[in-house]
């Protein structure tokens, strides 16, 4: 016997809600005690474990797929496998309630495949790479293999689905890679963008759409359009803000040319976003900021950009990010943003790399906007290959989107990029799922082409090699890598 008290005083926030994990066993059994406070809804979830509720005290509903039902004291209430479910306490004092769940690995199949086939197709996008250095193992385990692994299920299934990518050529990244090659961006995103495609041959990953953002003129007049309708939108102001210039050269600095330390954690960060807890900062904002192009403190000035008040879309992003059901660290991201109250975000950015920002002289579509329609667009040029008529801008909300990305991709994906979609299509109700990934560690660091810090896919692959599984099962953890001597290469 083992005996352990647990205090109802002390508990954490866990789907919207207080708990505590009363005990956990082997095989996905667990039992938790749960409190929702009067006018509180649980965050809705799903998953393959059966879970039986049972009410101690206190009166709410219980919403699933199938309906709504009233529960009280006494009242045991059992979901199947798969089954979405919603507590909600309506009552006066707190509903209180023990939670058991277990997997029945049969149960769950059993419910899996009663699930019909989608109607419209499944677009599964693993993030456009930057062509700045070929892939290496944390890509390859990460975004590639899972979007791999689960277009090929799909299809197995008779779902008509398809793994799109393509190399994101207009990364500043490109450019800082250019200058310490003493080469060009072009030559760099299109030398880059041909190994990068090889190795994912090696790796035998299926894309059925592969889309290089440079020289397509068609691609380049729908990024216009999409910026133009982005400048007419109520959410999107031009405004002149702070910016970091170099206090040597006079470069306008952001992304790589800076490093600092996060606002929102006070780790190690770049400009523009925190690999560490995945927060976007606006480079002046960072403490501590130095200049990468002459190591001293920069000067901080400033530039006329339009900025996207993220504020005003809050509702909006509030809104997909529950329907999508997004995962939870997403959903704690979005919480850590809203909290830092207005937000603006600028969508162009000086610099001679990338497509002309138009009515802007000198500035250029910041990357990360422009990915978020690059995605509809490589849809449409998916389309004009298989004689479809999909049209990138005219998104239908019979597309299924699922997206595959490193966590530090999450605010771009899942919360720039509704934001973006609700402005420019308001017609849309975008389908979009969201399957992140942790990072692979060498010697204590994170993997990362622009230091050439990691373990090269190539090293690993070659024509008849087994890719072994293994990454697969750290997809959603953080694990540490051995390092590799050159000799097993
Ligand atoms: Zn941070």
């Amino acid at each position: 016997m083992r005996k352990s008290t647990f205090s109802r005083t002390e508990l954490s926030r866990a789907f919207g809600i207080d708990m505590a994990t009363l005990g956990t066993g082997s095989a996905g059994t667990g039992f938790s005690f749960g409190k929702v406070a009067p006018g509180v809804t649980s965050e809705p979830h799903r998953h393959d474990e059966i879970e039986a509720f049972v009410v101690l005290s206190g009166a709410g509903k219980v919403r699933t797929d199938l309906g709504e039902s009233s529960v009280a004291t006494g009242d045991v209430v059992l979901f199947h496998p798969f089954e979405a479910h919603v507590l909600h306490n309506d009552g006066v004092e707190n509903l209180n309630f023990v939670d058991v769940y277990w997997r029945d690995g049969k149960a769950a199949l059993a419910a899996a495949a009663q699930v019909a086939i989608p109607r419209g197709p499944i677009f599964v996008f693993s993030t456009p790479p930057t062509p700045n250095g070929d892939l290496h193992l944390g890509h390859l385990s990460g975004p590639y293999l899972g979007a791999d692994v689960y277009t090929r299920f799909l299809r197995m299934k008779g779902v008509e689905a398809y793994h799109l990518t393509g190399s994101d050529d207009c990364q500043s990244y490109v450019a800082t890679r250019a200058d310490a090659e003493q080469s060009t961006p072009a030559k760099v995103a299109r030398h880059y963008a041909h190994e990068i495609r090889a190795t994912l041959a090696l790796l035998d990953c299926e894309v059925h759409s592969f889309l290089p953002t440079l020289g397509d003129s068609a691609y380049a007049e729908f990024q216009a359009a999409c910026f133009g309708s982005l400048l007419s939108s109520t959410a999107v102001d031009l405004r002149q803000s702070p910016a970091l210039f170099d206090a040597v050269t006079g470069d306008y600095l952001y992304e790589p040319d800076i490093s600092g330390l996060c606002p929102d954690c006070g780790s190690s960060a770049g400009g523009n976003i925190c690999e560490e807890c995945g927060a976007p900062n606006l480079c002046h904002d960072l403490d501590a900021v130095r200049s990468r192009h002459s190591a001293e403190a920069p000067v901080v000035g400033s530039v006329r950009r339009p900025e996207l008040a993220l504020e005003r879309c809050y509702d909006n992003i509030d809104r997909h990010l529950r329907a999508s059901g997004a995962p939870v660290r997403i959903m704690d991201l979005f919480a850590r943003l809203r909290q830092r109250g207005d937000f603006s975000v600028p969508i162009t950015h000086p610099s001679d790399w990338g497509l002309p920002a138009e009515g802007l002289p000198g500035q250029v579509i910041w990357v990360w906007p422009e990915m978020a329609f690059g995605f509809l667009y490589n849809i449409q040029a998916l389309a004009t290959s298989l004689g479809r008529d999909w049209n990138a801008a005219l998104p239908s909300n019979d597309w299924q989107i699922v997206h595959f990305f490193g966590f530090d991709n999450s605010f771009y994906h899942a919360l720039l990029y509704p934001a973006l979609y609700a402005e420019v299509f308001s017609h849309w109700t975008p389908r979009i799922r969201y399957h992140v990934n942790e990072f692979y560690l060498l010697d204590g660091q994170k993997f990362s082409t622009s230091r050439g810090h990691a373990v090269w896919g190539k090293r690993r692959l070659a024509p008849g090699t087994t890719f072994d599984l293994g990454p697969v099962l750290g997809f959603y953890t953080r694990a540490e890598l051995p390092v590799l001597n050159e000799e097993e290469a």
